[in-house]
């Protein structure tokens, strides 16, 4: 396995006790006990900004929120800063303050995204904030303008809400091409945090693309912590977070056939 598969980052979506029909959650008391797990191993925490795949060491992880929920405020944030961790959070500029109306939920149950001021102060607190688009559409789906559009406009809009550069981006769902690579370092990028891949990413893209592993609601801390270790298990957790996501894309089908 070549080096550049070694997993620096872990993903995050809704830290709440909230119930949920969904794998998405952790719960405050189970975050608190993995990040807490990973820092008696002394690892380095940074943002995903500085982390460099090709200088990488097995002591460097970056803990990463996808989506931008309130509950990474309220919750997260707190048991970050007791443990002095900062965290990266990927926002979709077009909901900040809103629900995630983007979003398909049994029951059509609606949970709140993170509101300009709560971004400001992460961002105040040494946090990364980093773009996941204006609308949380597949970038793979559409076309090459409108993929400019959602990586400028949401880059522009949230350096205007912290008065500071942007340097990150995530594609929704984890689909993405060496067009929307290039794509987004012509916008300005200097990172794009995607899902802990099977292949190599494209020539010239090595330290660009940032390799990421989901953490899901029920799962030990042992297994939380392997994450960060390329093993004989690796496969089986990649090709888990691969259904994960096809499932989570089932979001996208399910809003076409509602409309
Ligand atoms: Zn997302």
């Amino acid at each position: 396995m070549s080096s550049t598969l070694y997993n620096q980052s872990l993903v995050y979506h809704k830290v709440s006790e909230d119930f949920e029909w969904g794998l998405t959650t952790v719960s405050p008391f189970a975050f608190k006990k993995q990040i807490a797990a990973l820092r008696r191993r002394n690892l380095n925490f940074k943002c995903v900004r500085d982390l460099s795949v090709q200088s990488q060491t097995a002591r460097d992880v970056a803990i990463t929120f996808d989506d931008g929920y309130r509950s990474v405020y309220t919750h997260a944030f707190p048991i970050l800063s007791e443990l002095d961790v900062r965290g990266t959070v990927f926002v979709i500029t077009g909901f900040v303050g809103k629900t995630n109306d983007w979003d398909w939920q049994i029951g059509g149950r609606r949970f709140e995204h993170l509101n300009g001021s709560e971004i400001r102060e992460l961002h105040a607190a040494g946090w990364e904030i980093g773009s996941h688009t204006v609308s949380h559409r597949i970038l793979t789906t559409i076309d090459r303008k409108a993929i400019q559009e959602e990586l400028k406009n949401s880059k522009e809009t949230l350096e205007q809400t912290l008065g500071a550069p942007v340097c990150s981006i995530c594609p929704p769902f984890n689909r993405f091409n060496e067009e929307i690579l290039e794509l987004a370092r012509e916008v300005g990028y200097t990172k794009c945090a995607v899902s802990f891949p099977l292949e190599s990413p494209p020539i010239g893209y090595e330290d660009f693309v940032i390799p990421r592993l989901g953490v899901y609601h029920h799962e030990w801390i042992s297994v939380v912590r392997g994450k960060l270790e390329v093993n004989l298990w690796t496969p089986l957790v990649v090709l888990q977070q691969q259904i994960i996501n096809l499932a989570a894309r089932g979001t996208e089908i399910r809003k076409r056939l509602a409309t």
